[in-house]
């Protein structure tokens, strides 16, 4: 805000003004400061700087002013309405990163150390899950994989191993969209001491602040619905421990290198400003492509937690706004069906991604999770016929038109 006294009372307005400062040369916008590194007055200045006894910037790894804007922003709608431990609005610190999954590996070195554990859920993006199985237990740090729907579970793996040191969320996860109770896990985690991590990319704080229910850690891949347009990769990860992402976590993003970039950071800045029309228009147009799913005869099953058959359906009534723009479903004729589904859209995207003004479809038994055998795809809820689609904000005829067609 450049009159730094008035608070803006909306969510939309808070998105459009929120982390912007007035610029010397009167640009409306942010600059694009495609500058690695910052000059000094004198030698001391330079001292101060690295010091930590001045602000200022220094060198574009450890941060840029462009980023600057974009981190505030979305920290300031993570934080939207909240209240701090102080009773005066809830602080929360954004470092921006070169993608979601720069800020999960910053997020992940900087709280686990060799011999500790994080516990999670089956159903989680490919990559993060990926991360945890496949690159961590080399740097001795193990994933415990449970169904986190299941307190009783959750509870029991706590209580048996005490290495347990980070829990990590993601809610709703890809691509079943099973929800988990931020709530009553984070409450849980809380009796163990353990620290919570939640992703959600999906949500968006417009429709769900994990901040709410004492999350200590979020994480998005802002190249989805943040920045909307598909036009650049990008993660945050935002702490409500100010100090300690002032301070470790900073320095493993310094260390690791996972920096955004200006023109990025310019793109999702831009893209934020319409984040809360845009996820209106989202779920308008997600509940009408659902109803209609749900009818059709050669659809066996769709997920999506606004309808009242979805099983989490009342977990994600209480923790979300509305359900948002991701749904996926079952088509009765299995894998050829999925094939020829998918290839006869017209309007509709055959792509992976999510979260961009164009609805977007996939098939992930025959892309995503190709390489994955067919037990373990369909344990995981990936089943043959499974479509994935990612409601656009075109005009809900036209999708409905295309998907008939192609049905
Ligand atoms: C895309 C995605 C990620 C990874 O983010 P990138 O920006 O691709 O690195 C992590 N979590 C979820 C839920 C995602 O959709």
């Amino acid at each position: 805000m450049s009159d730094t006294s008035f608070h803006p009372a909306g969510f939309g307005s808070t998105a459009v003004h929120s982390g912007h400062e007035p610029n010397s040369a009167y640009a409306h916008l942010v600059p694009i400061y495609a500058s690695s590194t910052y000059v000094y007055e004198s030698a001391e200045q330079g001292m101060r700087r690295f010091s930590g006894e001045e602000d200022g910037y220094i060198y574009s790894r450890w941060g840029n002013p462009t980023f600057t804007e974009a981190e505030e922003k979305i920290a300031a709608l993570e934080a939207f309405g909240l209240t701090g431990p102080d009773g005066g609005p809830l602080r929360v610190k954004g470092l921006l990163h070169a993608s979601g999954m720069a800020a999960l590996s910053t997020l992940l070195l900087s709280v686990l150390k060799k011999g500790d554990k994080i516990l999670s859920h089956y159903s989680l993006y490919g990559g993060s899950q990926e991360l945890m199985e496949g690159l961590l237990p080399g740097l001795g740090v193990d994933a415990v994989i449970t169904d986190l729907r299941d307190l009783d579970k959750a509870e029991a793996v706590f209580k048996s191993d005490p290495s347990i040191r980070l829990l990590y969320l993601e809610t709703p996860a890809n691509p079943t969209m099973q929800c988990v109770d931020i709530a009553a896990l984070t409450a849980l985690a809380r009796r163990y001491n353990c620290p919570v991590a939640c992703d959600n990319t999906f949500a968006t704080p417009y429709l769900q602040q994990p901040f709410r229910y004492g999350v200590d850690f979020i994480m998005h891949s802002t190249t989805k619905f943040l920045n909307g347009h598909g036009t650049a990769i990008g993660g945050i990860l935002l702490g409500r421990d100010v100090e300690r992402m002032k301070g470790p976590v900073f320095k493993t993003l310094k260390l690791l290198g996972g920096n955004a970039n200006p023109f990025d950071a310019f793109l999702l800045i831009n893209g934020l400003k319409t984040l809360e029309l845009r996820m209106e228009r989202h779920c308008d147009n997600a509940e009408a492509v659902a109803a209609y799913l749900e009818r059709h005869p050669a659809i066996a099953r769709v997920n999506y937690t606004g309808l009242a058959s979805h099983k989490e359906h009342a977990i994600a009534a209480r923790q979300m706004r509305r359900h948002g723009g991701m749904l996926s479903f079952e088509l009765k004729g299995g894998l050829q069906a999925g094939v020829s589904f998918i290839n006869r859209l017209k309007m509709c995207t055959r792509t992976v991604s999510l979260g961009t003004c164009d609805t977007l479809l996939c098939h992930p038994a025959s892309m995503t999770h190709f390489s994955i055998p067919k037990e373990k795809r369909e344990q995981y809820g990936i089943t043959d016929g499974l479509i994935r689609m990612s409601v656009g904000i075109e005009n809900a005829p036209d999708i409905l038109a295309d998907l008939e067609q192609a049905l």
